[in-house]
Parts: structure tokens; sequence; C-alpha cells
């Protein structure tokens, strides 16, 4: 299952609603942008959260490639491992 999430970049769009109604406040917007943070806490591949109209939710498999040390799909360095793997090996 784990897996399967971490194929998965997904895309939310929470409704700004006048009253309380919120899904996310729209200060939250760059915390859930940030890659780092979104793809630990949601176990996914990456998230793009935008504020729109209607409350919608997307979600499909990523084209990044598999880090052959961590398992997580990220983007690459020539030395075939992510930043964060490449910087521990390195
Ligand atoms: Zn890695």
């Amino acid at each position: 299952m784990a897996g399967k999430l971490r194929q998965a970049e997904a895309h939310a769009v929470a409704i700004q609603d006048k009253g309380t109604g919120l899904l996310f406040d729209a200060a939250l917007l760059p915390l859930l942008n940030d890659r780092e943070f979104a793809t630990e806490f949601f176990i996914i591949a990456g998230l793009k959260a935008t504020i729109g109209d209607a409350l919608v939710a997307t979600a499909r498999k990523t084209e990044l490639p598999l880090c052959p040390r961590c398992r997580k799909h990220e983007p690459l360095l020539e030395s075939g491992l992510c930043e964060r793997c490449d910087e521990v090996i390195g």
C-alpha cells in the first residue's frame, strides 16, 4: 500500500469559503506545496495544492524514477541516487 502511494502524485483544490468551511486555510498553501514536507507527510511523490471554486482532488502515477537506496520516487542525480541519498553516500 505504501509503495502504491509513493508512486502517486496528487493535486488538491480546496474551496475558498467566506465562512469557516475551508478544507485548509490559504496560509497552509506554502507548506502543502513544499515538496519535502508534502512527500514525507503524505507519503506520496508530489503534491500541488491550490485554492479554487470547487473541491477537487486527483492522483496519478508519478513519472519520477525510483531511488534504489531509499525507494522513494525522486529526481535522480548522475550517481543514480536522489539528492538526499547522494549527500549521505558522497
Ligand atoms: Zn534516495
